[in-house]
């Protein structure tokens, strides 16, 4: 089965593609992960990309695009996909369909995670997350164990996003409304959309992704 996970910033697509490949044995593609390492590693694109990033900008899709097919031959022969942060235009959309059919695989699902704009920056401005193993911490509502010590893995390397603060926020939202929402009626158009409320607690987001898989 292979899957996007379509919504904006702070939507909780991460965390929810994390549940998925604990419990479904999926891959997760995370552009954003991918582009974050290319960067924090000094090549030479992730020096090209990171001030677009730092800036809330979406890079071109020449280099995502590039990403993405990279990593499917890799994990050629995976049980299944989860896109997160990846299609985010028409383009990207275009290619991804392309690729998929050259694998021989199909886009099942599309589910667009819903969320209210003031949520968002709530939610990115308190956000932190686990440098070792991804994991999402909020000083609201998780805030980082007082042992400093990650829930899930243990290591110590708490980190925040450079892009997390309310300035990029507002470019990314922006970048979402005029490049990535398209999708949503493109997809919808295709018969492949779910949407699900993302505002809701993890486990019933994870419950609603449930059902509109099964
Ligand atoms: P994310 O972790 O998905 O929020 O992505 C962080 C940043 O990486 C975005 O704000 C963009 O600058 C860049 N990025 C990630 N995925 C894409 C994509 N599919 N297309 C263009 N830029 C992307």
């Amino acid at each position: 089965m292979n899957i996007i996970l379509l919504g904006p910033p702070g939507a909780g697509k991460g965390t929810q593609a994390r549940k998925l490949v604990d419990e479904r044995n999926m891959v997760q593609l995370s552009t954003g992960d991918m582009l974050r390492a290319a960067k924090s590693s000094g090549t030479e694109m992730g020096l090209k990309v990171a001030a677009v990033m730092d800036a809330g900008e979406l890079v071109t899709d020449e280099i995502v695009i590039g990403l993405i097919h990279e990593q499917l031959e890799l994990d050629n022969g995976a049980s299944g996909y989860i896109f997160d942060g990846f299609p985010r235009t028409l383009a990207q959309a275009d290619a991804l369909g392309a690729l998929l059919v050259g694998m021989g695989e199909t886009l099942d699902c599309v589910i667009e995670m819903q969320v209210d704009d003031e949520a968002l920056v709530a939610r990115i401005t308190a956000r932190s997350t686990c440098g070792s193993c991804g994991e999402v911490y909020n000083d609201n509502t998780k805030p980082i164990p007082a042992d400093e010590k990650c829930t899930n893995c243990g290591a110590s390397d708490f980190q925040r996003r450079a892009d997390d603060n309310e300035d990029s926020l507002r470019t990314r939202l922006m970048a979402y409304y005029k490049q990535t929402s398209p999708l949503v009626g493109y997809y919808y158009a295709k018969g492949d959309l779910k949407s699900v409320d993302g505002l809701a607690s993890m486990d019933d987001v994870a419950a609603s992704i449930k059902s509109a898989l099964d």
